[in-house]
């Protein structure tokens, strides 16, 4: 939740959705506070308050200090037993959450699975699985359901573009898994930019995510937006190509950054070691072990070296290296050390390069604030709602 904060003035009338988002990222406010951050006549302001009342949207909850011998009541965000359905698919497994507006987990199961294996043996124990944590829960509502993958996705239509992960799915293939199952709005986003969203901690925020499982992804999210570019593949650095005759890729190519710095890269060069999965990789890393040490830090050496320009290019304020491999304290070391020495001192001085979460929080996170800017953004609320009242 956003810290309170009241704008001076929005200047002149406000819309019941540009009202309900203020009431939603503040916390909530008294009538007087509404009425002095929105400049709007106390007769509009009361009207709209009323409708967004009987809809549902809002409501008067604890009493604030007595102002002129009058309690005043807080209007707030009706968030109460509302929740999100997040699915984060992972190319080896995924977690199913429920969730409540701000992101916290009420209950979430994680499920193994191999991404590659056709779409529908894919996503229906998914399904069946959200359908099981939602019944569990007692009279909650449904806000919607974001569902991120390791694969470029196409916001707008939540279709599934030219994916290397998963060649074999058609486009629309989760799209019409989650309308066919339930019939409330839904988000679908890529894992690392839905990550990116999810780690950010204040609005203003430029942050750079970037995840090593068993590929790489990265998210980038400018002033709360997440960057898409202009064929929605911002972001997608996986098959940049770090040297011409470095070791084969899983796209054909040589040389491309995941064949040196991806979790599928490491699982390769250490399965003689007996380390044949990213759990055991990450217990060797955080342990120490020599080996496995000195393979991560090669690999997180050539990550440095692909996301300096980045960096330099976005002057962001964090860098946040997440998944199983990337969140590993010595891998995010000899990150932050590439970086900081490959970028000017201008960029690196105010650079805060910091492990993310090994796991799905963050794309879940990201998942349930999308859910809740889709379904309440103030243009969606003042579509069904009725303005009675002349501003
Ligand atoms: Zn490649």
């Amino acid at each position: 939740m956003t810290a309170e904060r009241i704008p001076a003035s929005l200047g002149g009338a406000t819309s019941h959705g540009h009202l309900l988002e203020l009431i939603r990222s503040t916390g909530g406010l008294s009538r007087q506070q509404l009425l002095s951050a929105t400049g709007m006549s106390r007769a509009t302001l009361y009207e709209r308050l009323e409708t967004l009342l009987r809809r549902g949207f809002i409501y008067e909850a604890e009493s604030l200090e007595a102002t002129g011998g009058r309690r005043s009541r807080k209007i707030r965000f009706d968030d109460r037993g509302r929740v999100v359905l997040a699915l984060a698919l992972g190319q080896t497994h995924a977690t199913v959450s429920v969730t409540d507006t701000g992101g916290s987990q009420l209950r979430s199961v994680t499920l193994k699975h191999d991404i590659a294996d056709p779409s529908a043996s894919v996503l229906a124990p998914l399904l069946d699985a959200g359908k099981s944590l939602l019944a569990q829960g007692k009279g909650e509502v449904l806000v919607g359901v974001g569902v991120s993958l390791p694969a470029p996705v196409e916001a707008e239509t939540g279709f599934v573009t030219h994916p290397t992960t998963i060649p074999g799915w058609h486009p629309e293939a989760v799209a019409d898994a989650i309308s066919n199952t339930w019939p409330v709005p839904f988000v679908v986003e890529n894992d690392a930019r839905a990550a990116a969203l999810g780690e950010r901690t204040t609005d203003a925020e430029t942050v750079v995510y970037v995840k090593v499982a068993t590929g790489i992804g990265c998210g980038i999210v400018v002033e709360g937006s997440i960057l898409r570019g202009a064929h929605g593949a911002a972001g997608d650095i996986g098959h940049i190509r770090m040297g011409e005759n470095g070791p084969l890729c899983r796209c054909g190519r040589h040389g491309c950054l995941a064949a040196y710095s991806s979790g599928r890269a490491l699982i390769e060069r250490l399965a003689d070691h007996g380390l044949n999965d990213l759990d055991a990789i990450s217990r060797a890393g955080r342990s120490g072990d020599r080996q496995v040490t000195v393979l991560l830090d090669a690999a997180a050496d050539v990550l440095g070296r692909a996301l300096a320009a980045t960096i330099a290019t976005l002057n962001p304020d964090r860098l946040v290296v997440g998944g199983i491999i990337g969140s590993i304290p010595a891998f995010v070391d000899q990150v932050r050390g590439r970086v900081v020495t490959d970028v000017v001192d201008r960029i690196a001085e105010g650079l805060t390069v910091e492990a993310g979460d090994p796991g799905d929080q963050s794309a879940i996170q990201g998942l349930t604030s999308l859910v809740m800017r889709k379904v309440f953004a103030a243009e969606a609320i003042d579509s069904v709602v009725t303005d009675f009242a002349v501003p």
